[in-house]
């Protein structure tokens, strides 16, 4: 058994389409599991729009509600294999619309995948960067009909690059307005610069944020606004944006007071677990079991949670 899958652990950062199980997938397409990993495993790193290419072989796979309340079933019990003791799952609800389904129905059957398990666990349903404003609109109007019911929050994935996040001032205006909670895709490929955009709208986290370190000033507000980053190691390497390991500003980000959260980001799609991720951090930073237990403090705190529902959580880090 490896190292720290025992561990009890917090995941807030995990992409539904990207960590499908190889198993069921040859199951569906009656490929044997060698072939059926080449299409899903990312083998080695490419540049974020290539790496996000990937997504679509999983994607046109989920287009059924079978599939995807299977898919969600399937992910909560990897996580609960190695002690994830609750998630925050999300996926792009739009994709899923291929071949006819309604958003409702789409919510519905990962809805249903996820409670048919025994995980804890919520839903974050992404917006696309390069999508119509309208059909955004239309993910923050369905997660507002399922907050509470399952639903935690939106988030806003996609090309950094080509669509910087100052773009989405009215999006982000419009899920305040609806009382849709948010977290944001900023400063993975893009820059510190879209860290403070998404800060500024008003996001509860920041998905990957590591660009933060290229500046002072991002770094105070992040601290002085406790808004934590949900890092993803080794989807930082698969895509290039850091060469190796020792280059990643994860240990910096946290000497220097910033929240910190561990994730996996794609766990099929970069080859990855969240015991993986701990075993990686360990073994280039040095990180200790007693960190691992604070950084899951830190997820459960800023999780979208009940007080209540923090406190029973927290009794497992105690
Ligand atoms: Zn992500």
């Amino acid at each position: 058994m490896k190292k720290y899958s025992n561990l009890k652990k917090v995941e807030l950062h995990c992409h539904l389409d990207g960590s499908l199980s190889p198993t069921k997938v040859s199951k569906w397409t009656r490929k044997d599991i060698k072939t059926v990993e080449k299409s899903l495993i990312v083998k080695k790193p490419l540049d974020l729009q290539a790496y996000l290419e990937h997504f679509n072989y999983a994607i046109n796979l989920l287009q059924t509600k079978t599939r995807l309340k299977e898919a969600a079933f399937e992910l909560c019990k990897d996580m609960l294999h190695e002690n994830v003791i609750y998630a925050e799952i999300r996926f792009d609800p739009v994709a899923h619309t291929k071949k006819g389904l309604t958003l409702k129905e789409i919510v519905e059957s990962v809805l249903e995948g996820i409670s048919s398990s025994n995980l804890k666990a919520k839903l974050i349903l992404c917006m696309k960067r390069e999508r119509d404003t309208e059909v955004n609109k239309s993910v923050i109007d369905i997660a507002k009909k399922y907050l509470k019911k399952g639903v935690a929050a939106v988030d806003l994935a996609g090309s950094e690059e080509n669509y910087p996040t100052n773009l989405f001032k009215d999006l982000f205006t419009y899920a305040k307005e609806q009382e849709v909670p948010f977290v944001i895709h900023a400063g993975e490929a893009g820059t510190f610069k879209d860290i403070e955009d998404a800060i500024n709208f008003g996001a509860k986290r920041i998905g990957h944020g590591v660009k933060a370190i290229k500046d002072f000033r991002t770094m105070e507000t992040l601290k002085q606004k406790d808004i934590p980053l949900e890092v993803c190691l080794t989807s930082n390497i698969m895509t290039k944006t850091y060469d190796n390991f020792k280059e990643h500003p994860v240990r910096r980000l946290i000497d220097s007071g910033i929240s910190v959260t561990i994730n996996t980001d794609n766990r099929t799609l970069s080859y990855t677990t969240l015991t993986d991720e701990y075993n990686l951090l360990n073994k280039h930073f040095g990180f200790s079991t007693k960190e691992f237990n604070e950084m899951n403090k830190i997820a459960i705190k800023h999780a979208f949670l009940t007080d209540r529902e923090k406190e029973e959580l927290l009794k497992n880090f105690s």
